[in-house]
């Protein structure tokens, strides 16, 4: 479906981003990889992509709270695999505390890789976008850009806030056929949820397996959590002629969480 295609996928060495980016590879995309992570694996990452996708793959190590970075990422998509069709604003982080004792540096570094640079992404792949009369917008964002919990004040606000920039990247593209939406996943078990689980797990003096529990039991009604796979499978169905008129939409795959 993807054939002929051009994909950049923020954030995906690891993770959920890493599912995005197979799953869109599996449909053909060539893909721009981006994110942090050892040389010989990232390697290994792109190699795969290639064999799945029978197209290119590269990487760009862009780090996503610097502009200027971000600027050079969509230039080397263009140079090395052609324009951009596909754009997956992925690349997230987390920091947990209390407000009054939330760290400003980790404030700004939260909203700027998780919000900030949606902006700055959108801002450079869509005059191409537009020019080429199609595209799709995929902006990964959480449950927590719909509701809220304790101690994510940094990362509840850029969540909300990309879920507010999908919205008016939707309207003005409205007329085109660039579709923007964002996937709310759910917990997720990739290095970043499993911080929090270790978290949980020395705290409270828990096994893994126990702290994982608990953890899905707090938020997640199905007791599972979602899968990278899952997330790719529904980034692909965006693509998909069957979602042009999906537009400024905020899918929950969340096994019920926001349904409470
Ligand atoms: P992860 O830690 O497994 O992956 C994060 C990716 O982003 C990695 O490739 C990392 O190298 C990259 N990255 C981090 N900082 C970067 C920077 N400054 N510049 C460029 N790349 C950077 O995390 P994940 O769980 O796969 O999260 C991916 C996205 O999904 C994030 O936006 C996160 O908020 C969102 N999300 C995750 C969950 C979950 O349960 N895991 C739930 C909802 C939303």
């Amino acid at each position: 479906m993807l054939k002929g295609k051009v994909a950049v996928v923020t954030g995906s060495t690891s993770g959920i981003g890493l599912g995005v980016a197979r799953a869109l590879a599996a449909q053909g995309a060539a893909v721009m990889l981006n994110g942090f992570g050892a040389e010989r694996e990232i390697e290994e990452i792109r190699a795969g992509l290639e064999r799945v996708s029978g197209a290119k793959a590269a990487h760009h190590p862009a780090d996503m709270s610097k502009p200027s970075e971000i600027e050079r990422l969509i230039e080397a998509a263009e140079s090395k695999l052609g324009a951009v069709d596909v754009l997956v604003n992925n690349a997230g982080i987390q920091h947990v505390a209390p407000i009054e004792s939330f760290p400003p540096e980790k404030w700004d570094a939260v909203l700027a890789i998780n919000l900030s640079s949606s902006f700055h992404t959108i801002r450079a792949a869509l005059p191409g976008m537009k020019k080429r009369g199609w595209g799709r917008i995929v902006n990964i964002a959480s449950s927590h850009g719909l509701v809220a919990s304790v101690q994510k004040a940094a990362y509840v606000a850029a969540k909300h806030g990309l879920v507010g920039l999908t919205k008016v990247v939707a309207l003005e593209t409205a007329g085109t056929g660039i579709t923007c939406n964002a996937i709310c996943p759910g917990w997720v078990l990739t290095p970043l949820v499993q911080k929090q689980i270790d978290a949980l797990a020395a705290r409270e003096r828990l096994s893994g397996e126990a702290a994982r529990r608990k953890l899905l039991a707090e938020k997640q009604p199905s007791g599972e959590f979602a899968t990278p796979e899952q997330i790719g499978g529904l980034a692909v169905f965006l693509c998909s002629p069957a979602a042009e008129q999906i537009r400024g939409a905020s899918l929950a795959i969340d096994g019920g969480w926001t349904a409470q």
